[in-house]
């Protein structure tokens, strides 16, 4: 990795030139250590590459503020299936651009990326609250997105948890640590089968120690909570950038990371989340999934439209991902195939509700799926396929495209 000077860099001049392959926790090791700087936006988890994010989009709780990864980048070095290799940006080439930012490695295998860094802050104080009524949650969630940046926190995310002592998908999911403990006794009379916990983070240096509490606690104030129910701890920048590769470690030592994980992610719009909430959460979900249920807002602004991503059409959205972790599926051959047909009957529900929604990290299985999923962007999805990787050597498992015949051999 290269620290670079870059004009177009977000503040000043620090960027770092990262092969593809890199690993985000790489990155963040190296900017710390090295400059004490970082990239503004993250993935929950940092064990993914470079290249691989980019090539979905790249969110976490950055997100509503910096936008995702695909926006915080200033140069790729492509190769595309035509075998060119090329350097592209919004300025040189940037119709490549564009296309490899969520072009789900269609266009070209990203070798390299510039990504700009800005000054990491020390710590980050780590705030859990807890609501029982989807509406206050979400309306919360949703004011907290949209706040000017200077009175914003700098990660929003939050979750949807089963109302039961159960340790995985209940109450002992939402302590940050083991001296906060969870008091049911505080949920109000009535709460439904699901409780919702707003997560939020203000990053701080040492010589903004005294006022943080303050600020936090002034942030916190209207917010609609269950009182009592709020959780704080106070960790490194980079403890908390780190916070679910300690998930990793616990589920590898359980045998759950081994086991098939039957994800299912989404972008929702805000307009059908409430009635999302009544039937997924409520109903399918109630019982929870062996893992988080994340249900948090972004901003389409944030989000540049001439990417290869496709977003639900309203401008404040939600992330629903659904992080199965099942020790089940470890023993039981059959849980799988249940919990993929789980996730079906939730996109079938989204579809015949009319949700305006779109699936994050899509998998289909035709080609007709694929051009809804695109919806008005496929043409240019297409021809930006046909311009790159003419003859479909890229990515085939995707079944987006089929691979073409190669040209018949030159007579010489
Ligand atoms: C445990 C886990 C946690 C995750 N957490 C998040 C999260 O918090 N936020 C989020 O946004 N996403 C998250 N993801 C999804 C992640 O963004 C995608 O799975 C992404 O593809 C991961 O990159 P990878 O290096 O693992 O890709 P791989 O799984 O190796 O590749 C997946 C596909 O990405 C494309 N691809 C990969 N590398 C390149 C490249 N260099 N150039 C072009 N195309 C490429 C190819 O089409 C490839 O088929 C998570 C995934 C996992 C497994």
């Amino acid at each position: 990795m290269e620290l670079v000077c870059a004009s177009s860099a977000a503040d000043g001049c620090a960027a770092v030139d990262v092969p593809g392959g890199a690993l985000w926790e790489e990155v963040l090791e190296w900017g710390i250590r090295r400059h004490g700087m970082a990239p503004a936006s993250w993935t929950d988890y940092l064990r993914l590459t470079v290249g691989g994010t980019l090539s979905n989009g790249g969110i976490s709780g950055q997100t509503f503020r910096h936008g995702p990864q695909t926006a915080n980048v200033l140069e790729l070095e492509v190769v595309t299936g035509n075998g060119e290799r090329v350097v592209c940006s919004t300025a040189a080439r940037p119709d490549l651009f564009f296309a490899a930012l969520g072009g789900l490695g269609q266009f070209g295998v990203i070798t390299r990326a510039r990504i700009p860094l800005l000054p990491a802050p020390r710590m980050a104080k780590w705030i859990r609250v807890v609501y029982d009524r989807f509406e206050e949650y979400s309306g919360d969630a949703e004011s907290l997105v949209t706040l000017p940046e200077p009175d914003a926190f700098d990660y929003v995310e939050g979750f949807a948890f089963v109302n039961s002592a159960d340790s995985v998908n209940g109450w002992p999911s939402v302590p940050l640590s083991a001296e906060l403990p969870f008091d049911p006794a505080i949920i109000p009379a009535g709460s439904g089968p699901v409780l919702y916990c707003l997560e939020v983070a203000l990053h701080f240096n040492q010589h903004e120690r005294d006022t943080i509490d303050q600020r936090a606690c002034a942030m916190l104030r209207p917010l609609r909570y269950i009182r009592g129910l709020e959780f704080v701890v106070e960790v490194t920048y980079v403890d908390f950038l780190s916070r679910v590769k300690r998930a990793e470690d616990a589920a590898r030592a359980n045998g759950t990371w081994a086991a098939p994980h039957p994800w299912l992610n989404l972008l929702v719009a805000s307009s059908a989340i409430v009635d999302f909430d009544r039937n997924v959460f409520k109903r399918i979900l109630k019982d929870g999934i062996g893992g988080p249920m994340l249900v948090y807002p972004l901003l389409r602004s944030k989000w540049d439209p001439r990417t290869s991503v496709a977003l639900p059409e309203s401008e404040i959205f939600y992330l629903v991902a659904l992080l199965r972790f099942s020790r089940r599926l470890c023993s039981e051959g059959g849980a799988a195939a249940e919990l993929v047909a789980q996730n079906r009957e939730i996109v079938e529900c989204c579809r015949s509700n009319g949700y305006d929604f779109k699936l994050y990290l899509p998998h289909y299985q035709s080609e007709a799926d694929w051009a809804r999923h695109f919806g008005r962007d496929w043409p240019r999805f297409v021809e930006r396929k046909a311009r790159y990787d003419p003859l479909g050597i890229l990515a085939p498992g995707q079944k987006l495209f089929s691979r073409s015949r190669p040209p018949p051999p030159l007579d010489l």
